[in-house]
């Protein structure tokens, strides 16, 4: 059976209840700690650090998603401004991950797109790159047609993100590709209803190797988005066929998942870049990590029932 599928419907829903959130929220703590590295920018920058010394890159997401006001949004673009100037005075590579529903997509394209072009400016400014998170499907073809415009105008400096179990996702990889817009290749984070997108692993999983064999050799710069060994194993295999050297394309996995590995693969001289999440509005991006494994589910649970 499909724990993971069967799971992560319930897990989400639960988490939406509001006594639920005040009760992780009051003490999430242990687990909190090992996905987010904490919930201000110094302490994201003492992981980021931390990472350098294993000679594995970030990129730096400060947490927060469809905010109620055009004010918080404005708050938004002035601290991911800060966090890419922070970042190349600290002689790190700026490069951040951002959710258009943060910079104000619920008030309309418009606003998204503008509240985007002094991210860039500053991230041109700094030699960066900001990759456009993608979240729910109601939001795909806003995101993709932003990253577009946004491209036009900083080619190069900005890139999004294409989740394989969506059923549009194949159209998505070649038109990106052919504008030569860089693609972060995910599994897909989200509670979606079947007919937008595939359900059960196996489907998810055939739709990403795929997307996967499409894209190396032929997408600028491709990022394997992962933790999945086959998917991984399937990487290398198709990178080392191709002959491809290694600096076309980069691993990426999410912070304080399979550590190990994110060394190993860096060992064995694969580019790896650690996503990582930072500050006070950690909850809906914990929900997802938790019920992206019933284990995780079942630990916090545990730890919640204990006290
Ligand atoms: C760098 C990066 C950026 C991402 N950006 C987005 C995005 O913009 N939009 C979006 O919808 N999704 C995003 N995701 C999440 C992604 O869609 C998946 O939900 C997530 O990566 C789990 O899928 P998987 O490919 O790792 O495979 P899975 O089959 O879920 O996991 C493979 C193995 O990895 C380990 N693992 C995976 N997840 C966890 C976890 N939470 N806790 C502990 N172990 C775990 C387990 O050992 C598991 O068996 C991102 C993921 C990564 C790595």
């Amino acid at each position: 059976m499909d724990l993971q599928q069967v799971f992560r419907r319930p897990i989400l829903a639960v988490a939406d209840n509001p006594v639920v959130e005040r009760t992780i929220r009051r003490s999430g703590g242990g687990l909190v700690s090992r996905f987010v590295a904490g919930e201000t920018l110094d302490l994201a920058l003492v992981q980021v650090r931390r990472l350098a010394e294993s000679d594995l890159t970030a990129t730096l997401d400060q947490l927060g998603e469809n905010v109620r006001t055009a004010a918080e949004a404005t708050t938004a673009v002035d601290s991911y401004t800060t966090i890419l100037s922070e970042l190349a005075a600290a002689g790190l590579e700026p490069n951040i991950s951002v959710k258009l529903t943060m910079l104000g997509l619920d008030f309309g394209d418009e606003v998204a797109h503008a509240n985007m072009l002094p991210v860039l400016r500053r991230a041109a400014e700094v030699k960066g790159f900001v990759r456009i998170d993608m979240e729910g499907s109601a939001y795909t073809e806003q995101t993709i047609a932003i990253t577009e415009r946004l491209h036009a105008e900083y080619p190069g400096v900005v890139g999004t993100v294409i989740q394989s179990y969506l059923r549009r996702s194949e159209a998505d990889v070649e038109r990106l590709t052919r504008k030569n817009i860089r693609i972060r290749l995910v599994k897909g984070a989200y509670a979606e209803p079947a007919s937008v997108a595939f359900q059960g692993r196996e489907a998810v999983d055939n739709a990403y190797r795929m997307l996967l064999v499409r894209m190396l050799g032929r997408a600028p710069y491709p990022a394997i988005g992962t933790h999945d060994p086959a998917l991984i194993e399937l990487t290398k295999e198709r990178a080392t066929t191709l002959g491809l050297s290694p600096d076309s394309y980069e691993f990426q996995l999410l912070y304080g998942v399979r550590r190990d590995e994110q060394v190993n693969l860096r060992q064995a001289g694969h580019n790896v870049r650690i996503y990582v999440p930072y500050g006070t509005e950690w909850y809906p991006y914990f929900t997802r990590r938790i019920a992206e494994r019933p284990a995780n589910a079942l630990f916090v649970l545990r730890s919640l029932v204990d006290r």
